[in-house]
């Protein structure tokens, strides 16, 4: 089956059309700057486009998209939408999207207030541009709905989760759950019968513990900036530190938007380093002496192998530890310096194997005998588009 897999951001439209029975991705591309200065930039089978355009709403960039798949004689061939969904709320597993449950992704826009709204606003343009093709949504957060409750709740007053329903849902579930399945298959172990850590390392970063294939512990919590350090953001702090700031220099940081906006777009690797938020231009910064950029090496490393330290816990033993994301997959310094971070549960690393990102040994990175970990390329799309045909079909 071929599914057009669409991804609305706040300010943007990616997508993909994936072909279920080949796993390969046909045509794929994006609209950006919605609402400012609309660019496109695809290609497909017949060719690339990049170009400025009028896009002021959601409804433009989504018929351009469908304009693209035109040119390229895709749009017949297409049988489903899948729609990437960063929150899921309630939803434990992906659904067909309805009028339910697009009025469901808008009730619980203050969950995520830049994607929801354009989630909802993505299906229903599909609808109109799309016309009769059958949508299903995928959230980012259904794989981690089996975590326990002594997991999920946060040492705040219970009312606020039952009124309220906060409580820690993590994120990058689609990806977390495909790289399971994969590690498994690279393992030679049964999902239902495998230990891991999977460290989803990218823009955003997150680590899940999974419990005989099932999810049981993430980094990430009510929203994505809990855990880890990641490109802008900061990942876990002690919000007395925000009381504290936001008195201090209220000009700058005295509203609650000024707030998430420090915590979201001026911290983590680009906070620290004061440089990027980018890992290749850090990694060079660094080997050619930038302390600010070791720095923040040195942070995002040590509060990885603390947060794996973490979650490992609510596991009985590791199999192994999975490294993902485009961090995750090609930095061999971050894998390096994570592994031997966590020298204490016996970790080796090869460095020819984590040099190659364990190409040339089947995935490893450690030494034979010691415990172990692989590097798995993720592929959120194709997972998008294998719930799509599944629930379609
Ligand atoms: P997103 O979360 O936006 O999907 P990605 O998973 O693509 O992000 O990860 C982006 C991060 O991966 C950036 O910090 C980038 O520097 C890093 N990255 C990509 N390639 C490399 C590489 N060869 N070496 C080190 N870091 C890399």
């Amino acid at each position: 089956m071929r599914v057009l897999v669409l991804n609305c951001g706040s300010s943007s439209v990616k997508f993909a059309v994936i072909d279920t029975k080949t796993k390969e991705s046909i045509a794929s591309g994006l609209v950006e700057n919605i609402g400012v200065n609309g660019h496109t930039k695809a290609k497909g089978p017949e060719g690339k486009i990049d170009f400025n355009f009028d896009c002021p709403t959601h409804a433009e960039a989504v018929d351009q998209v469908k304009k693209f798949l035109d040119s390229q004689k895709l749009t017949p061939t297409i049988e489903a939408i899948g729609h990437r969904v960063v929150h899921g709320g309630k939803y434990i597993k992906s659904e067909k999207v309805t009028q339910e449950v697009i009025n469901y992704i808008r009730s619980i826009t203050l969950f995520a207030p830049l994607h929801e709204p354009a989630h909802a606003t993505g299906m229903e343009c599909a609808t109109k541009f799309f016309p009769g093709l059958p949508q299903v949504a995928v959230f980012d957060t259904a794989f981690h709905q089996t975590m326990p409750e002594k997991a999920f709740l946060y040492g705040i007053p219970y009312k606020f989760y039952e009124q309220d329903a906060i409580r820690r849902y993590g994120a990058h579930g689609t990806s977390h759950r495909f790289v399971t399945a994969e590690a498994c298959k690279v393992l030679g172990t049964k999902p239902e019968e495998t230990c891991l850590i999977t460290a989803h390392l990218g823009n955003g970063s997150s680590c899940s513990a999974i419990l005989n294939g099932q999810c049981v512990d993430t980094t990430m919590g009510f929203t994505p900036l809990e855990g880890l350090i990641m490109g802008t953001r900061s990942g876990s702090l002690d919000p007395a530190i925000l009381f504290y700031i936001s008195k201090k220099y209220g000009k700058e940081y005295g509203t609650i938007d000024q707030l998430d906006h420090l915590v979201n777009k001026e911290s983590g690797l680009l906070g620290l380093s004061g440089l990027s938020n980018d890992m290749r231009t850090l990694t060079q910064a660094a080997s050619e002496g930038n302390k600010h950029a070791q720095i923040a090496l040195d942070v995002f490393c040590y509060r990885l192998t603390r947060e794996i330290g973490g979650i490992a816990m609510a596991l009985p033993r590791i199999d192994a530890i999975v490294f993902t994301g485009g961090i995750g997959e090609n930095s061999s310094y971050v894998r390096k310096q994570a592994l031997e971070n966590l020298k204490i549960l016996g970790y080796q690393i090869d460095d020819e194997r984590n040099s190659q990102s364990g190409k040339e040994s089947n995935h490893l990175i450690t030494k034979d005998g010691t415990p172990k970990a692989i590097v798995v390329a993720t592929n959120e799309e194709l997972l998008i588009a294998l719930d799509t045909e599944a629930l379609v079909k």
